[in-house]
């Protein structure tokens, strides 16, 4: 392969044209093209990378990539090269601070930790995020371990099931604290997911990512990692949660029950939202406020079930009005055990869906409803509708995440196929994942985001 330090990670044509120009990684540049000018650092790229762009880190932060072959010309106005290697120092040992594991998955948080001098790395031993954060030795002594390296969107099954036990393992050694590393886009599943495969933790367990890179000013990967830390470290609530900015300014985290939350957003720092209920808690770097009791509480004892199973033979069918029932049937015949359907409204699906409902009860797929708006319950008794799908199999998951309904019923299939016992298993709240009733104030209260929300909150909140 073309390739040679100077020109990191560059090859084909992008190589030919910075060769060219004589322009290598880490200069300073104006690159011109018929479209206009671009100034900024042209950075390394990754052996996986494309051979078509150039990219350049302009100067807002923001990182684009330009295709080679439009390039007209680049004028080198010096060299700027990020320090690559966050500075290690050895993380201090406090044997009056609870001990803290950090298992690390990947995601943006893992990629790009060094908020100071906002260097491409992927930082991860202890000295490395104690050189970037040195703050989290205020609140424990902290190990690391890289358990995946990926984006969020590849986690799947194998990954779930190894950090379940990864888990397992930790707890059974003693950790005080579990913070587990993630992208954000499917935090979400993985904290559903884990929240059953590990059951009656006696410790925390605190899943934190960040939204937006630690090169960029605006980073939340900093102070998400503090609190998520402090919360493994300090707080009593021995659940599987996920920690990220609460509001859209740096004033507090919030904690999420792992089977309510989800990612609402594709921007924001404050993506994700307690949907159904209120969140656990609000953490900042002084303390943990919960804002009920109802969590569970930490224990001394070692004791957790761990349920690492999934069938991956589950789908999940986001309703659109007009939907054909051959999508139904070509899950049936690809051999699929399980559907859960996001249906609209209440619970619904258009009529003529209904016959491929019918055959997937026959075949013996498990069918489950949930709703697309999210907040609120499935109600298949409303209307004649709802009552005709409950005849052909389809069961209601009253107000269980549409995410939350996919990775719960992987999980139980994982761990038997006689469908009476799944449908026990899926009606049965293990972790928050059914509630009774959602309460008044779970609408979007105490979660900020909007400016009058979050004035009102501070005028009547104590
Ligand atoms: N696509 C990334 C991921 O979910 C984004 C992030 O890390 O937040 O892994």
């Amino acid at each position: 392969m073309e390739n040679n330090n100077a020109y990191k990670g560059y090859r084909g044509a992008a190589l030919s044209v910075l060769k060219n120009f004589k322009a290598p990684v880490w200069s300073d540049v104006d690159l011109i093209t018929p479209k206009g000018t671009y100034s900024g650092i042209i950075l390394p790229r990754s052996e996986k990378a494309d051979d078509l762009h150039i990219v350049l880190k302009m100067p807002i932060g923001y990182n684009i990539g330009i295709l080679a072959e439009a390039v007209t010309d680049i004028k080198v106005k010096g060299q700027k090269e990020a320090i690559y290697k966050i500075p290690e120092k050895a993380f201090p040992v406090d044997p009056n601070k609870p001990n803290i594991k950090l298992l690390g998955t990947g995601g943006t948080i893992a990629s790009r930790l060094d908020y100071r001098t906002g260097a491409v790395i992927p930082a991860f031993s202890p000295g490395e995020l104690y050189g970037s954060v040195p703050e989290l030795a205020d609140y424990c002594n902290l190990d690391t371990e890289k358990l995946y390296g990926v984006f969020s969107e590849n986690m799947g099954p194998e990954q779930w099931i190894g950090t379940a036990k990864a888990i397992g393992r930790e707890i059974d050694k003693g950790v005080q604290g579990i913070v587990i590393g993630h992208g954000t886009d499917v935090m979400h599943h993985t904290a559903a997911v884990l929240s059953f495969m590990v059951q009656d933790s006696p410790i925390p367990i605190v899943m934190v990512g960040s939204q937006r890179s630690s090169d960029r000013p605006s980073s939340d990967a900093a102070l998400n990692l503090i609190h998520a830390v402090k919360t493994a470290a300090e707080s009593d609530i021995a659940e599987t949660m996920v920690c990220m900015f609460g509001p859209t300014s740096d004033e507090y985290g919030l904690l999420h029950r792992g089977t309510r939350v989800r990612k609402m957003h594709s921007s924001y720092r404050s993506t994700f939202r307690t949907i159904g209920d209120i969140p656990l808690a609000k953490v900042d770097r002084n303390e943990i406020t919960p804002f009920s009791d109802n969590y569970k509480k930490r224990r001394k004892d070692r004791n957790v079930t761990i349920n690492p199973v999934f069938e991956e033979k589950v789908s999940m069918v986001y309703y659109y009005p007009n939907m054909q029932p051959d999508i139904i049937d070509s899950l049936i015949d690809n051999g699929y055990k399980g559907i859960v359907i996001a249906g609209t409204g209440l619970g619904h699906v258009n009529k003529p869906v209904y016959p491929a409902l019918k055959r997937a009860q026959e075949k013996g797929v498990a069918v489950y409803m949930t709703v697309q708006t999210l907040w609120g319950y499935v109600q298949m008794y409303v209307y004649d509708t709802g009552r005709d799908m409950m005849e052909l199999g389809v069961v209601p998951l009253a107000n269980m995440l549409p995410e939350v309904a996919y990775v719960k019923l992987g999980w139980a299939l994982g761990q038997t196929h006689d469908l009476d016992k799944v449908k026990e298993i899926m009606l049965t709240p293990i972790a928050g994942e059914i509630t009774e009733r959602e309460p008044s104030n779970g609408y979007l209260i105490f979660q900020g985001g909007i400016p009058e929300v979050e004035e009102f909150i501070s005028k009547y909140r104590k």
